[in-house]
């Protein structure tokens, strides 16, 4: 299965098609997030630019992550779209960047590496907070609405203090 592309032999003409399957043992996964991974199908297309690469394609696959509120293990399905440019650094101006900066990255290597890219969008499409269940994620906001609930509470509270305190006077 392919992992690494070698950008020079791109031409403007025709864009490069790759279609490949990404091990999880070759890429960068927090395994304090990520306890388990399927390998992540992918595919990509790059095209050359008069000035750097297009890249975009598709990563898919399976990761086990961990619920932040019941710590249960739970598959979460990873479908990531990405669509960005690739630049050499000599691009980079003063912070002047056209665009929206998510959709460039910079960099002056001639090989691209998959399994680098399919790590990027794998960690981009992780929830940031787990959560293993619809039910799981209604107890969630209740115990934050609830907190949030306190918060105002005391709040008052502290007003109604004040009130008294200034009845008194
Ligand atoms: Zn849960």
């Amino acid at each position: 299965m392919k992992r690494k592309v070698n950008l020079s032999e791109i031409t403007a003409k025709e864009p490069l098609k790759v279609k490949t399957e990404i091990q999880p043992s070759v890429m960068k996964l927090p395994e304090e997030e990520i306890s388990k991974a399927s390998p992540f199908k992918m595919e990509v297309e790059i095209q050359k630019k008069p000035v750097g690469y297009q890249i975009k394609g598709h990563v898919s696959g399976e990761v086990e992550l961990t619920c932040s509120r019941c710590m249960k293990k739970f598959s979460h399905r990873v479908e990531q779209d990405f669509d960005y440019k690739l630049m050499p650094t000599s691009e980079i101006t003063g912070g002047e960047i056209k665009g929206s900066d998510l959709d460039i990255k910079f960099s002056d290597e001639t090989v691209l590496d998959l399994a680098e890219v399919a790590e990027e969008q794998v960690l981009l499409n992780l929830p940031v907070k787990p959560l293993c269940s619809e039910e799981c994620e209604e107890v969630h906001y209740r115990e934050w609405e609830e907190e949030e609930g306190k918060e105002i509470d005391k709040r008052w509270e502290k007003l109604r203090k004040l009130q008294n305190k200034l009845k008194k006077e």
